[in-house]
């Protein structure tokens, strides 16, 4: 084996997403092998003696560890530029582990309110019974953030952009008020962000002061709607007590889950790119659409959000976009029902585009003031930008959109 003198840290995301720490010349296949093993045999009882004294090379069970979800976990560290990664079963077995690696009775939790459903119903029903408070701060009033941080506030959680209405939280200006917080208080606080959405393709955390990215790998870094996977990536400290809780509460990821995770990430910059360029070419079309009333995207300069994300989202700004159409959630359906290349399905971050109505999913029986309170109107769509070619979606788009009957026809 040469000894390799390029640092895979050196390399580019692609480079690292597909050849992860390998860079040197071995014999092996060029595809893991996928582990499909529950337990491992020892050569003999002196391996049992190593994995209790900490050997991490000894492996006893697949819920603690396995090769397969190890090379997945490897990866995603170096691309996510942390000192470890863990991989779960799902981004909710991700999120709730490393929130409860963090915060026990009589701890505090401070998010902002745009939060993934998932997300937001286990801080609503699930934490209170641990007697862990959640409070949410303004994403629009972050100078009042630092001072409802207390000896009591362990995590500070935030996601962006946000869904539906693909909303912008200013990461780097959470960090700064978070960090004059606990100087005031001597709190100890770790800042997670949910990256689903944005990926690290496209934005940071750790270069923007977060500590702690958690991500839905069933999205855009599995990308193809085959597979559930969640990430933790973090200091190995941390990492290791997420380990605990992933034992313990049993939220490990199966071999062949991260065997397909290891086949999507080789295509993940390529993925991702095409994703934002449909995005926003999506997002200028559908602007130019006589029956669609709103484009949120936040690479539009319309969008509220535009002057943030255009700092902190630097590779692109995602291929996540709303649009409110005419004639209320009636005319959301009309259109997602008459679209033929882009699928009517929840989700979001596959090589197909996905619609759904968020009146009808992530945002289904709220009351009229709650749904203005999240700023999500009846007509509205969101879509998640596949990589078909870009004109056949706006044909479709166009065709299906052509369907709602105009202003005058409704009126008359
Ligand atoms: C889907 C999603 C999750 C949850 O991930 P699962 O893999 O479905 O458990 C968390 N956060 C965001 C932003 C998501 O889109």
């Amino acid at each position: 084996m040469t000894k390799p003198t390029i640092d895979p840290r050196s390399t580019s995301l692609s480079t690292r997403a597909i050849h992860g720490n390998k860079l040197h010349a071995f014999k092996a296949p060029v595809a893991p092998p996928i582990v499909q093993t529950s337990t491992y045999r020892f050569e003999n009882s002196q391996d049992a003696v190593r994995y209790a004294a900490g050997d991490p090379d000894v492996f006893v069970y697949t819920r603690y560890h396995n090769p397969t979800v190890r090379e997945a976990e490897e990866r995603l560290a170096l691309m996510m530029g942390s000192e470890r990664a863990l991989l779960f079963s799902s981004g909710m077995a991700a999120i709730s582990s490393a929130v409860l690696a963090s915060a026990r009775t009589g701890d505090e939790i401070i998010s902002t309110p745009a939060l993934y459903g998932g997300t937001y119903r286990f801080f609503r029903d699930i934490l209170p019974d641990h007697g862990i408070q959640v409070n949410y701060a303004d994403p629009a009033r972050l100078d009042k953030l630092s001072g409802m941080i207390s000896r009591r506030t362990k995590v500070v959680f935030i996601e962006t952009p946000t869904n539906p209405t693909i909303g912008i939280v200013d990461i780097r200006a959470v960090a700064a008020a978070v960090r004059k917080g606990e100087k005031r208080t001597g709190a100890r606080v770790t800042i997670m962000a949910d990256n689903t959405f944005a990926t690290i393709l496209n934005q940071n955390p750790f270069r923007l002061g977060v500590d702690v990215i958690v991500e839905s790998a069933t999205k855009y870094l599995g990308g193809h709607a085959d597979l559930m996977g969640g990430v933790v990536a973090g200091s190995a400290a941390f990492v290791r007590e997420a380990h605990t809780r992933l034992k313990y509460y049993g939220g490990c990821a199966d071999p062949f889950a991260a065997y397909l995770l290891v086949r999507s990430l080789k295509t993940f910059a390529l993925r991702v790119q095409r994703q934002n360029e449909n995005a926003l070419a999506l997002a200028k079309f559908l602007e130019h659409q006589r029956k669609v009333l709103r484009v949120l995207y936040p690479g539009l300069r319309t969008h509220p959000g535009h002057a943030v994300a255009r700092r902190q989202m630097t590779g692109g700004f995602g291929g996540m976009l709303t649009i409110e159409v005419e004639g209320g959630a009636g005319g959301a359906v009309k259109v997602c029902d008459a679209l033929q290349v882009a699928v009517n399905a929840m989700s979001l971050g596959g090589v197909e585009t996905l619609v759904s109505i968020p009146v009808y999913s992530s945002h289904v029986n709220m009351s009229p003031a709650e749904l203005s309170q999240h700023g999500v109107s009846p007509g509205m769509i969101r879509i998640s930008a596949g990589i078909e070619g870009i004109e056949d979606l706006k044909r479709d788009f166009a065709q299906a959109l052509g369907l709602l009957p105009s202003r005058r026809q409704r009126a008359g």
